[in-house]
């Protein structure tokens, strides 16, 4: 048995898929779900796998630091950088590969969250991306146990 909590968080930003090749090559934003699936050790003596207010303060603040009202580019994308270096202020955000969704997720859970819930004895197991209303996509351990783990999935659903 496994006792999992879910917290929502809400941010804008822009991307760009470098090399797409469709619509979706161009600069343009979202408005963005990201949902944290948290596992804690075991319960407290309130019954809490881990406090609420406690995991959105965590994970809102890494996105308000670092995604939010950002642009995320591909490392690879030396031109929409050079495009968002000239603008002053700029603020991008630079991932080792493209902005997908499913991207976003993998990111988050494997970057984002062992840094963010550290210490908290808490382990974000799933991250779900929603990019529209309509579709998702998700990254997920297989294991709870073991944040080094390869064995990340990223399932995408929708169109
Ligand atoms: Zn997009």
């Amino acid at each position: 048995m496994s006792l999992t909590i879910m917290r929502r968080v809400k941010f804008c930003a822009g991307h760009r898929l470098y090399g797409h090749g469709g619509k979706c090559e161009h600069f343009h934003g979202h408005n963005y779900v990201a949902d944290f699936f948290v596992q804690g050790n075991e319960q407290d003596s309130v019954g809490r796998v881990f406090d609420f207010s406690v995991l959105k303060k965590r994970v809102k603040g890494w996105l308000d630091e670092n995604w939010d009202h950002s642009f995320l580019i591909s490392h690879e994308d030396s031109n929409a950088r050079q495009a968002l270096e000239m603008v002053k202020p700029s603020r991008f955000f630079v991932l080792p590969y493209n902005p997908t969704a499913e991207n976003m997720a993998k990111y988050l859970l494997e970057e984002a969250c062992p840094i963010v819930l550290k210490d908290t004895g808490a382990t974000a197991v799933r991250v779900r991306i929603w990019e529209t209303d309509e579709s998702y996509a998700e990254a997920s351990l297989d294991s709870p146990a073991s944040l080094a783990s390869d064995a990340l999935v990223a399932d995408f659903a929708g169109s």
